[in-house]
Order: structure tokens, then C-alpha cells, then sequence
């Protein structure tokens, strides 16, 4: 089976990735965990509850098919796959993952952020619905400022939703923190003054990002 669980920033995506490990663990079977992109530069998954699984990067290149090789060639079994930040793969890893389903009945769990900060299907999320036996959105507690559920991560700076840009990898967030990775500049983001913001999609459309944010300039009415 391949899965994919998706949903907002900072919905506990990474945190359920680690129960499922967890409850597979505990019945004896063993798995491998993986990340395309980490949040913190060590490759683990990093759960905001503050519980850490050393993982193993996936490159822009990896053969998944050939890392299992490799496992299996060291004499150790692969039960199932943990996928974090599952946007990031690219179509053909996705395809990859569907082969080790198909093939060696691996169960692959991928878990990961569906769109992009102009709600656009990363390309990798975009395979995954188109292949997955199952998608999941995480039943998230992240909630717009109106208090719709919170589906887009909107990417502001000055209190502006930001319409254009590079295209630029996010990923999902410790609360407070900001990974981004422009594959055409790998310079340090400005993160004085870029912050993402979970909308529905009314205010994502809108640009509204509600009565507590004070656009530069604004005088507070009270
Ligand atoms: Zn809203």
C-alpha cells in the first residue's frame, strides 16, 4: 500500500509520522524512516512535541529502489517505509515507492504538504494523488485566524500575501522557524521578514490575513 498523509504547515503531520513508526515498531517489524528535505540539517524527523527519529536523507537523486537494495544486501528486512516532507520527492521517487508497494509489498507511508505558497500541487504531492492508494488529510487542529480550517500556506512578508516568486521548497515548520530552500539560490532566506500563515481558503484568496496583522503604515484604531 502506499499512503499519502497530507495537510497544512505545522498540522502534526511529523508527529503522526513518528506514531505510525512507532506502533509498527512495536509489533516487531522494522522500517526505515526518510526525508527529502529536514528541517533542522541533520537528517531525522523532528516532531513539534519535541520526540526526534534519526531518519535518512533522500537526495534529489536517490533511487529508493536501489536504497532498499542496499538494505537487503546488508541482510537487514525493510517491513514498511516512513516518508517525511513527502513534497519534495520528485515524480519519478514517487513512482519508485509505488514499484516497492506493488512489487515487495512494502507499506510506504508518505507524509507532507499538498500545495505551495501559490496553491499549487508541489509536483511530488501531485504524484502522489495521482498514485496513492490512500490519501489522508490530517485532520488538522491548524486553523485559519477566522477559525475555518487552515489550508494553504500563505507567504507573507510585510504583511502582504506574496502572489509570485521563486519557486521555493518549504518545509513543514517548528513553530517560529522558517526552512526554505530556492533550488536557483541557495543564500540564507530572509527570515526577518518572510513568514508563512496558515488561511481557509476565503482569506488565502482574499490576501486576509485578519484584523491582527497591521499592514506597514497602519495606525492601530482602538
Ligand atoms: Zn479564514
Amino acid at each position: 500500500m502506499l499512503r499519502f498523509c497530507y495537510g497544512p504547515m505545522d498540522c502534526g503531520k511529523s508527529t503522526l509520522a513518528l506514531q505510525i513508526n512507532h506502533n509498527h515498531a512495536r509489533q516487531g517489524r522494522r522500517g526505515m524512516l526518510l526525508v527529502r528535505h529536514d528541517r533542522s540539517g541533520a537528517p531525522q524527523i523532528t516532531s513539534r512535541i519535541g520526540i526526534t527519529r534519526e531518519a535518512t536523507e533522500i537526495g534529489a537523486d536517490t533511487d529508493l529502489r536501489q536504497l532498499l537494495r542496499g538494505q537487503w544486501v546488508a541482510g537487514r528486512h525493510v517491513d514498511y517505509l516512513i516518508v517525511d516532507e513527502a513534497q519534495f520527492l520528485s515524480p519519478a521517487q514517487v513512482e519508485q515507492l509505488a514499484e516497492l508497494a506493488d512489487e515487495v509489498r512494502i507499506d510506504v507511508y508518505c507524509f507532507g504538504i499538498a500545495t505551495d505558497f501559490q496553491s499549487r500541487l508541489f509536483p511530488g504531492a501531485r504524484r502522489l494523488f495521482e498514485l496513492a492508494d490512500e490519501l489522508q488529510p490530517v485532520q488538522v487542529e491548524v486553523l485559519c485566524w477566522c477559525g475555518a480550517p487552515g489550508r494553504f500556506n500563505a507567504r507573507v512578508r510585510d504583511g502582504e500575501v506574496l502572489r509570485e516568486g521563486d519557486t521555493v521548497v518549504v518545509a513543514d515548520t517548528a513553530p517560529g522557524r522558517i526552512v526554505e530552500h530556492a533550488s536557483s539560490s541557495p543564500a540564507e532566506p530572509d527570515i526577518t521578514t518572510l513568514r508563512y500563515q496558515v488561511l481557509c481558503r476565503r482569506h488565502f484568496r482574499l490576501g486576509d490575513l485578519g484584523p491582527a496583522t497591521l499592514r506597514r503604515g497602519q495606525l492601530r484604531l482602538t
